[in-house]
């Protein structure tokens, strides 16, 4: 059976120079790279060169650079040690439609005292500037705002976002974990103070993220031990994962532009196929700006799990929203964020591509979805 992996936002194939970069880390080069002897040297040497692989992609340094062990442990990093640094007078401003791993740790701190504001989002998905202006009123403020939504793809404006809270004398962290490695990152034109970038959405493997913390940024270690990242992050390193790391990050280095507009241009050929050939559907997020290999649609009267099983039979992988999130008959959070229409919103599928999408993926997509959408609404009580 032909298989199409598009499902990309949930997580990417690993890139086979990535696994090559990693083997002998498995074999070989086995030392702690903490280690005095010559086992440990020959091993750190190549921690800091992922950790310059890392930086180069987003304009960092490499000292502000600390290795986690996923988005969700930088996100949690970034907000914990900021909100701990700073105590209860800053008060914590996210946005509705963020990852759990950003909402969760926010609203830890609520239960604490802290004072914690979720901004709402309109139809597109795009924060209320509005609301960020009066929640952060005169003082300074926490604030976490994703750079692109993993279910929507839909852009923040963090460049306008950043510039507020610098004003206000705040700190701002980014969940870059969809964009990284999908679209050009630069924390040196972007005055944000933390951005999290997790290792199997860009081709590296499950289990390892890093936090960019900028020179100077107040952040209490969120994982206490030893001193390993500079007394930053404990926790014995994790070579061979972030030595893939540092190789995916500098192959996204290499082709980010080249792919954005590859993988751009099949995503808008998947779009539009489907808006052409099933009646009754919209492209969620449509008039924002977005990643160029999502595509977020609801399909009217039908309910997303029905349409994923049956992609499925046919060897198609998608998704109905965050993985998290998906397993659940409800629309997630995002979606209902956006206020999309119950009938819309129920019939959510997620298309995520990656550089390894091909025309014929989409061609296959594109032939058997107007009889999947048309048999499921023949069934449909909403019709
Ligand atoms: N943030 C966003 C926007 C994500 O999409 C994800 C994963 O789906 C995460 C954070 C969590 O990353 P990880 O799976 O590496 O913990």
């Amino acid at each position: 059976m032909q298989t199409v992996y598009l499902d990309s936002n949930a997580t990417t194939r690993v890139a086979p120079e990535v696994t090559e970069a990693m083997l002998p880390f498995f074999s070989e080069l086995w030392g702690n790279p903490s280690s005095m002897h010559f086992f440990g040297g020959q091993v750190a040497k190549h921690i800091d060169q992922a950790r310059e692989q890392v930086a180069a992609l987003i304009g960092a340094e490499p000292s502000e650079i600390l290795f986690t062990s996923c988005g969700t442990e930088s996100n949690n990093t970034a907000i914990c040690g900021t909100a701990e640094a700073q105590g209860t007078d800053w008060p914590i401003i996210t946005t509705r439609v963020e990852h759990p791993a950003v909402l969760q740790p926010c609203r830890r701190f609520k239960e604490h005292g802290y004072r914690e504001f979720e901004i709402s989002v309109d139809g597109n998905g795009e924060p209320d500037l509005d609301a960020f202006k009066k929640a952060l009123g005169d003082g300074p403020a926490i604030v976490s705002v994703m750079w692109a939504n993993n279910e929507t793809g839909v852009i923040s404006p963090i460049d306008e976002i950043a510039a507020l809270v610098e004003e206000a004398g705040g700190v701002m962290h980014t969940d870059a974990v969809q964009a990284v490695g999908k679209l050009p990152v630069d924390v040196s034109t972007i005055p944000v103070d933390m951005l999290s970038l997790s290792g199997h959405k860009l081709h590296a493997p499950k289990g390892v993220g890093a936090l960019y913390v900028r020179k100077g940024t107040k952040l209490k270690p969120f994982m206490l031990g030893g001193h390993q990242e500079n007394g930053r992050r404990a926790g014995t390193e994790n070579v061979p994962y972030i030595v893939g790391l540092g190789k995916a990050c500098e192959l996204a280095r290499m082709a980010v532009a080249k792919n954005e507009a590859l993988v751009a241009n099949l995503r808008d050929k998947l779009e539009s196929g489907i808006l052409a050939t099933c009646p009754d559907t919209r492209v969620n997020g449509a008039n924002a700006k977005r990643l160029p290999n999502t595509s977020s649609i609801s399909f009217e009267f039908i309910e997303g799990e029905a349409i994923l099983y049956h992609l499925s039979d046919l060897g198609i992988a998608a998704s109905s929203g965050s993985a998290c999130a998906s397993g659940s008959l409800e629309p997630s959070h995002v979606i209902r964020a956006m206020g999309i229409p119950f009938t819309a919103a129920h019939g959510t599928i997620r298309f995520s591509l990656s550089r390894y999408t091909t025309e014929d993926d989409v061609a296959y997509v594109l032939a058997h979805m107007p009889d999947i959408v048309e048999r499921l609404r023949r069934l449909s009580p909403f019709i």
